[in-house]
């Protein structure tokens, strides 16, 4: 087996920014027309003068906190070159922790299943213009556009020592920063390009590949597992793994050739001299420490104490902050807490998944939520029924009262009405009946003949039962 080492560069728009990083253009660019959202400060016109938002500056302690890393006293602005046409000023402004320069904060770990990540540093810097691709992809297209809306947003670059192995790991580890952040409440990791990644990947006896700006945590998985396996195909058969940059196509889902990676020499770091360095200061820590937030690990542990539920449920709600926020608003309405957690991970997540929909828009509130496990338990629906309803809640926003009325689903609950239907199943499957009494498994079989005839308004249990205590007596 190959050792194979991950790192990750991820960057983060810090989407709770209400203006840039270095003018007082809105931050929020989505959606708006192109070219819209600029000044001369962020078009990078000549004599520009940026001024740091220092509100930036807080967001990023906060997660330097977070994250258990070590905040810098003095905080210094970079220009960091590079000739790219969604860069007008031909450098970035960004951070670096090299002589006489400081990053906001450096080390700290991110906490997974059954590993630590450690974190390297957080840098804040601008995020570039974007570019468009008009009759094709970036390797395709005839020509690019240029969007400058994007231009000078404010971005945390979150660089982690190559501790990962597994693209799980991966997966897993911009999940977990994604629901830090969202707790945090300093990025919405659901709008479109607000957590990008760049993954540093190596296999034994290759050199490391970069794979620049893959757009989900999924994406990360996928483009880390098909690497992997092209690097480990390319030393096996005596190739060697060059070192160079590669970009991850999510439409053919391989990566493929950029350029060979440039080293930090030729990105001529110095210090910006339109932006002077910041002090950070003691009292600025510990005002910030006194208003974190809960996290999601204290938060897990809340939910486990609080709520009775396991730890697997708790982790899956809390890693999605919106899910987590949901399942407390419902524990507000019904107070079977687990049975409120299993219901939200097992079946409301997977229609919401179904239509690639946000919790935010479903049409199915709390209180639908709550009154559709009411009504499950005091009998008046079946559990058949009651899955049957959710996707319309959800997408529909139709309450599970109305649903039940329209569709007289009601629970069928007068046992002489449904013996009656047993019989009657019975009598029409003598064979089934006989294979029955040989083989209990084939029970099912007529439980669901029952469940067809009655239009799912009976209890499979119950019916199951009854079943059994026929056939046992014939
Ligand atoms: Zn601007």
């Amino acid at each position: 087996m190959y050792l194979t080492m991950i790192g990750l560069e991820v960057h983060t728009h810090l989407t709770s920014l209400k203006t840039k990083l270095f003018c007082s253009c809105p931050s929020d660019y989505v959606g708006k027309p192109p070219n819209s959202n600029v000044c001369p400060v962020c078009l990078g016109l000549p004599g520009a003068i940026p001024v740091f938002n220092e509100t930036a500056l807080k967001f990023a302690l906060m997660v330097g906190l977070a994250l258990g890393s070590r905040i810098s006293d003095r905080i210094t602005f970079v220009r960091k070159h590079y000739f790219y046409p969604d860069m007008s000023k031909n450098y970035q402004i960004s951070q670096y922790d090299g002589p006489g320069t400081e990053a906001v904060a450096m080390g700290g770990e991110v906490k997974l299943r059954d590993k630590k990540i450690r974190i390297r540093r957080i840098n804040i810097e601008e995020d570039p213009a974007k570019s468009i691709y008009p009759t094709g992809s970036m390797l395709t297209s005839t020509y690019t556009m240029l969007d400058y809306n994007r231009s000078g947003v404010g971005m945390l670059e979150i660089v982690t020592e190559p501790d990962m192995s597994e693209p799980r790991e991966a997966r897993e580890f911009i999940e977990k920063l994604r629901s830090i952040l969202e707790h945090l409440g300093v990025c919405d990791g659901s709008i479109e390009g607000a957590i990008r990644a760049d993954a540093n990947v190596s296999v034994e006896g290759g050199e490391r590949v970069e794979v620049k700006n893959i757009g989900s945590a999924k994406d990360v998985e996928s483009a880390i597992t098909y690497e992997i396996s092209r690097q480990r195909a390319a030393v096996s058969q005596g190739l060697g793994v060059r070192r160079e940059t590669r970009h991850w196509d999510s439409e053919r889902r391989v990566t493929v050739p950029l350029r060979t990676k440039e080293t930090d020499e030729d990105y001529r770091y110095f210090p910006d001299p339109d932006l002077p360095p910041i002090q950070v200061t003691a009292s600025l820590i510990e005002d910030i420490k006194s208003s974190m937030p809960e996290l999601p690990d204290q938060r897990i542990q809340r939910f486990m104490a609080q709520y009775g539920i396991n730890e697997y449920n708790a982790t899956v709600l809390v890693m999605d902050k919106g899910l987590a926020d949901f399942y407390e608003r419902v524990t507000l309405h019904y107070n079977n807490y687990p049975k409120v957690a299993s219901l939200l991970i097992n079946d409301y997540l997977r229609w919401l998944n179904e239509k690639d929909m946000k919790i935010s828009q479903s049409k199915a509130g709390p209180e639908q939520v709550a009154e559709l496990l009411r009504m499950l338990e005091n009998g008046t629906i079946t559990i058949k029924i009651a899955k049957e309803f959710l996707p319309r809640m959800i997408y529909e926003g139709k309450s599970p009262r109305e649903l039940m009325e329209a569709t007289n689903m009601t629970a069928l609950r007068d046992m002489t009405i449904l013996e009656d239907i047993v019989n009657q199943v019975l009598a029409e499957n003598p064979e089934v009946v006989k294979k029955a009494k040989a083989d209990s498994k084939v029970i099912h079989f007529l439980v669901g003949q029952v469940m067809k005839k009655t239009g799912k308004r009976a209890e499979p249990e119950t019916v199951y039962k009854l079943i059994e205590e026929k056939i046992a007596r014939i």
